[in-house]
């Protein structure tokens, strides 16, 4: 069985690119290390990176392109961005999909367009409305960037949309990824991308992991001119759905005859252990009012958003210097992990920070995560 397959590989390298050959099919736990033993590849540099692998010479390139963009077309999830490539949805989709998962994503999404339906509605907009509307997804700095880049698109650009990669760069919270992003989508520029999804496909591929800089080298030369947005999206798509953290699912992966490693790479970052810490919060929930306090805006952590007030406990306090605890909760954010309890009280204005607002106004004010979560267990929010 084995020299069979040798065979039909040193075949297909012997001929293929003078036939326009298809790589032989080879079964899906084929050991490729006996294969890749006996049919040495030649080596070569481009933009100065190694190159030893599948996708070396341009046909390769080529069958990949057309495998990958086949199987998108076929597979690809229904998102309500992808519905059209209007640069300002386009756009939104992009920040709001940096480190946030899809499913969070869609809801936040589609409301965020009915309140703010195009640019010129988001440079209006109040940053505290903005806020609010973004209340949920977490990294408020994007929301913050969003506003402002709304407001030189709107003002400086009179409402036009860059429509460059290099062009989009110059506004706020835009970077290489994102910019690349957007002119492929909307405007078809040939322009890769490269996020977490991307790199662990090309990793793979490839068989080592590689420098970011090389899996741009790479992404760069893989993407279609023809298409660049959707292979783009089909690249990002593979590593979401198919070639996943973990054990990817090579049995379903349109491009398993150009992988050197057909499965996960051994070792990799092991992630950072997160600090744990106790929290209490105060929760005075009264005749349809909720006492709320702001964050200062001069603090680096959510600047100005709504929370329920703190309650200071001292370490080890016990006896009546330790509150009964109404509610338990768990929050993970920016490396710690907060064990969150939540203690019913009633106090009057002079012995609580913040003040007292009407449930029914809270959709219209920027809350953090941790309150929207506790006032979604306390059933107060839906
Ligand atoms: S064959 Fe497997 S490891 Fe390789 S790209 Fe496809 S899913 Fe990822």
């Amino acid at each position: 069985m084995s020299r069979l397959i040798v065979g039909r590989v040193l075949a297909w390298f012997t001929l293929g690119s003078a036939c326009k050959l298809d790589p032989p099919e080879l079964p899906i736990k084929a050991p490729l290390s006996k294969i890749e033993e006996m049919v040495a590849r030649p080596k070569s540099s481009s933009k100065g990176t190694s190159r030893e692998n599948m996708l070396d010479d341009s046909k390769s390139r080529a069958v990949f392109r057309r495998a990958l963009l086949k199987w998108y077309d076929a597979n690809k999830r229904d998102l309500p961005w992808r519905k059209d490539r209007d640069p300002y949805r386009v756009w939104l989709s992009e920040i709001m999909l940096q480190q946030t998962r899809v499913a969070a994503v869609i809801e936040k999404y589609n409301l965020f367009l009915k309140l703010f339906p195009n640019v010129e509605e988001l440079a209006t907009a109040s940053l505290p409305a903005v806020l609010a509307a973004w209340s949920g997804l977490g990294y408020y700095r994007r929301a913050r960037a969003l506003h402002h880049a709304a407001r030189t698109i709107a003002q400086d650009l009179r409402g036009k949309f860059p429509q460059t990669a290099e062009a989009w760069r110059e506004l706020p919270g835009i970077g290489r990824y994102t910019s690349a992003a957007i002119a492929s989508i909307a405007f078809g520029e040939k322009a890769a991308v490269v996020d977490g999804n991307v790199k662990r496909v090309v990793d793979r591929l490839l068989g080592r992991r590689l420098p970011v800089k090389e899996v741009w080298a790479h992404a760069e030369d893989l993407v279609s001119s023809k298409r660049p947005g959707d292979f783009n999206q089909a690249m990002m798509e593979l590593g979401a759905t198919v070639c996943v953290p973990g054990e990817p699912k090579c049995l379903r992966c349109p491009v398993v005859k150009l992988c050197t490693k057909r499965g996960n790479l051994p070792g990799g970052a092991k992630s950072a252990k997160l600090s744990k810490t106790t929290v209490f919060y105060s929760l005075d929930h009264r005749n349809g009012k909720i006492r709320l306090a702001q964050r200062s805006k001069d603090v680096s952590v959510m600047p100005d958003m709504w929370e329920l007030p703190e309650i200071v406990v001292p370490e080890g306090a016990t006896g009546v210097a330790s509150p009964t605890v109404w509610l338990k909760l768990k929050h993970g954010i920016m490396a710690t992990d907060y064990d969150v309890r939540v203690v019913r009280e009633t106090l009057s204005n002079g012995k609580k920070p913040g003040r007292r607002i009407p449930v029914d106004q809270l959709h219209a004010i920027p809350l953090t995560g941790l309150a929207r979560k506790i006032l979604k267990a306390a059933q107060i929010l839906d």
